[in-house]
């Protein structure tokens, strides 16, 4: 399942070696099909905490700054990630100061479960990241439902852009590509099998590289017309692509269990829920999957033709996803 990935960047230079760093995990995050936000402190204004307590009764901050949307944007992601220069052996002032103002979030029902630090440092000594990484430790430590599960630190890097071709890029890169909800997904699978009469089937490994996400395929039928169960995780979708065909063809999408959508090339994407039959004729781009917050099945009939063939075309990458389903460009 996808999670929401809220990336704060702390970097007070533009393109800086850990903004940089910030960058590769999310280019990996949002490739696993993610969503991913990435706030940049330089851009914003983040005062001091007055230690007033305030937030604790209130649920926000006193001070009308912009770590109030911050936090309220921390408090929605699935996955928090802090990418900080290391400064005199901690987290730069800029980090520690929204770590600080993050304090109405302190016993709420935050979602957040996972964090993550990325840093960067001039000095590559075995001891300069401790310091960094106990200070964020600490702040998740505060937060009992998350923990930090992934480090990444690169040392020896100091002028801007000094961190290109360094292995960590690669690091956070595979880190982000990771972040793929394992945890609810079993039970979740399991209620969605119990609302439908077709079975999930296996892993669509034999397709999975014109898929954004996991899907499963279910052949129904083999001879006369093929049928198939298509069964999409929650933020799962098919590339682009086209049904071909000299005479006959096109495809018919019967659903079954879950929320879907469909969109056709250039037109708005249409919610599918069981019941809902879709009719798609030959030679029209479009792309098929979950919604993002659920299971999706369908039946895929194959309508019979002459010379029937599929075209796959590019992914559907996440903006054209998200402002598909939420019908607002
Ligand atoms: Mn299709």
């Amino acid at each position: 399942m996808n999670k929401k990935v809220l990336i704060i960047s702390s970097s007070p230079r533009k393109g800086g070696n850990s903004e940089t760093l910030a960058a590769a995990f999310a280019k990996g995050a949002r490739e696993a099909g993610n969503q991913v936000e990435t706030v940049s402190l330089r851009e914003k204004q983040v005062g001091f905490c007055k230690g007033c307590l305030a937030c604790l009764k209130l649920g926000h901050c006193v001070i009308q700054d912009d770590a109030v949307e911050i936090a309220a944007k921390m408090h929605d992601a699935d996955v928090l990630v802090f990418a900080t220069p290391v400064y005199y052996y901690s987290v730069s002032g800029q980090l520690k100061t929204m770590l600080d103002r993050a304090n109405p979030l302190y016993d709420t029902d935050y979602a957040f479960t996972q964090a993550y630090l990325l840093a960067t440092a001039a000095e590559n000594a075995p001891e300069t990241f401790e310091g960094t990484e106990k200070a964020v430790q600490g702040w998740v430590d505060c937060f009992p439902r998350c923990t930090l599960a992934g480090t990444v630190f690169a040392g020896g890097v100091n002028d801007v852009g000094e961190i290109a071709g360094h292995p960590a890029l690669e690091q956070a890169y595979r880190m982000g590509k990771e972040v793929w909800a394992e945890d609810d997904d079993a039970d979740a699978k399991t209620k969605h099998a119990n609302e439908m009469v077709f079975p999930i089937g296996a892993p669509n490994d034999a397709f999975a590289k014109y898929f954004v996400g996991q899907s499963y395929l279910a052949p129904l039928s083999t001879a006369q017309v093929g049928i198939y169960n298509v069964t999409f995780e929650p933020g799962c979708r098919n590339n682009w692509h086209i049904h071909h065909a000299k005479s006959g063809g096109g495809q018919i999408l019967v659903c079954v269990a879950g929320c879907g959508y469909y969109q056709e090339w250039g037109k708005p994407a249409q919610e599918l829920h069981p019941g809902d039959v879709v009719n798609i004729p030959v030679g029209v781009r479009h792309w098929h999957g979950a919604a993002p917050d659920s299971w999706f099945s369908h039946l895929a009939v194959e309508v019979p033709g002459d010379e029937t063939s599929n075209e796959w075309l590019e992914a559907v990458d996440n903006t054209t996803y998200f402002e598909a389903v939420n019908k607002k460009a």
